[in-house]
């Protein structure tokens, strides 16, 4: 069965370095500098990331992937200030754009946007999918504290529902304050804290709420053709759809349908390299298979867990299993 997979890392030295230095993930600027060191020191940009060639074709020969679809990763440039994003964001999409030129029968590419500069940005998704052939985006945090809901990123949101591209929702560190305050405790240790407030929960959390609040603005009202991808099975959104239904109601929201409906209709999922049985079993039964679309979270899946037959041999029907491999991917990016 052929397999594509849609959030799949890449990295590149000077665009790492770049992006660091201009700010960005910009609520870390904020940080007390203990933590911020802690988190620097993390940063990862290892031949995992970088090499093409060798590392990332043998895993993915390892796990049968045929199409991963690049991305960049943390820091990501989207969120360093205008007058760099755009420049450091074109080299970032230019860089991409040539592996896939390279190899165009093994990937495919999310642009990364200035988020900062939300007309250029506009410009530069449309750049990335006529002249480049990117198939969406990827776009990570908040700028400068400003969710995306607020008007001034609407540009963006209206371009990739012109150029029926999807919008994919990444994790970035949650906002100074919120993680120091909700994350952080005497009562274990800085390493915890760091985990529990990032990637082991708190900027899950984070986009949840955050394509929530796009949501609750009315956006898929204004482009009902918009559609986003919600990583690690829904961002924790899915546990909290009915409570959603049952409180905040259209009377009150304003929106044309039940909030649930929204994230039926625009939205679809992957596991992110989450490789649960249950996740898997529960996001079919709520979204259907046909909202469901496979990523490996390449490099940063723990490869033990990492199985090449893991929706292959699960207990969903072949023609559910074609679709979350491959067949809503081709669709929805517009691949063949
Ligand atoms: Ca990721």
């Amino acid at each position: 069965m052929k397999i594509i997979t849609i959030e799949e890392h890449y990295a590149d030295k000077r665009i790492v370095d770049e992006s660091a230095k201009y700010g960005g993930s910009s609520n870390m600027a904020e940080l007390p500098e203990k933590m911020r060191d802690a988190y620097n020191s993390m940063r990862f940009t290892g031949d995992n990331l970088t090499d093409v060639d060798t590392v990332r074709f043998d895993f993915m020969r390892k796990q049968n992937v045929d199409i991963q679809v690049l991305s960049y990763t943390a820091p990501v440039p989207d969120t360093v200030p205008p007058q760099e994003a755009v420049r450091i964001c074109k080299e970032a999409n230019d860089i991409l754009a040539d592996i896939v030129r390279k190899h165009p029968d093994r990937f495919a590419a999310f642009a990364t946007l200035p988020m900062a500069a939300p007309a250029e940005a506009a410009k530069e998704l449309e750049r990335c999918v006529k002249d480049l052939h990117f198939v969406g985006a990827l776009i990570t945090g908040q700028w400068q504290g400003k969710f995306y809901d607020d008007p001034m990123f609407f540009p963006i949101f209206e371009k990739a529902a012109e150029l029926d591209v999807p919008i994919s929702w990444h994790p970035e560190f949650p906002n100074a304050k919120i993680q120091t305050h909700y994350y952080f405790s005497d009562n274990y240790s800085l390493a915890v804290g760091m985990q529990f407030a990032t990637a082991g929960f708190g900027w899950h959390l984070d986009v949840g709420l955050h394509i929530t609040r796009m949501v609750l603005s009315g956006i898929f009202d204004k482009l009902p053709n918009l559609k986003f991808i919600a990583g690690h099975w829904g961002e924790t959104i899915p546990a909290m759809l009915d409570r959603m239904d049952q409180i905040m109601r259209p009377q009150t929201t304003g929106l044309k349908k039940k909030i649930s409906d929204y994230f039926h209709e625009n939205i679809w999922y992957t596991p992110s390299g989450i490789l649960s049985k249950d996740q898997l079993e529960y996001m079919v039964k709520v979204f259907g298979a046909e909202h469901i679309i496979w990523a490996l979270d390449y490099p940063y899946i723990p490869f033990e867990t990492c199985s090449a037959d893991f929706l292959l041999n699960s207990d969903l029907t072949e023609g559910e299993k074609e679709l979350i491999a491959h067949i809503n991917a081709e669709k929805l990016l517009h691949l063949n």
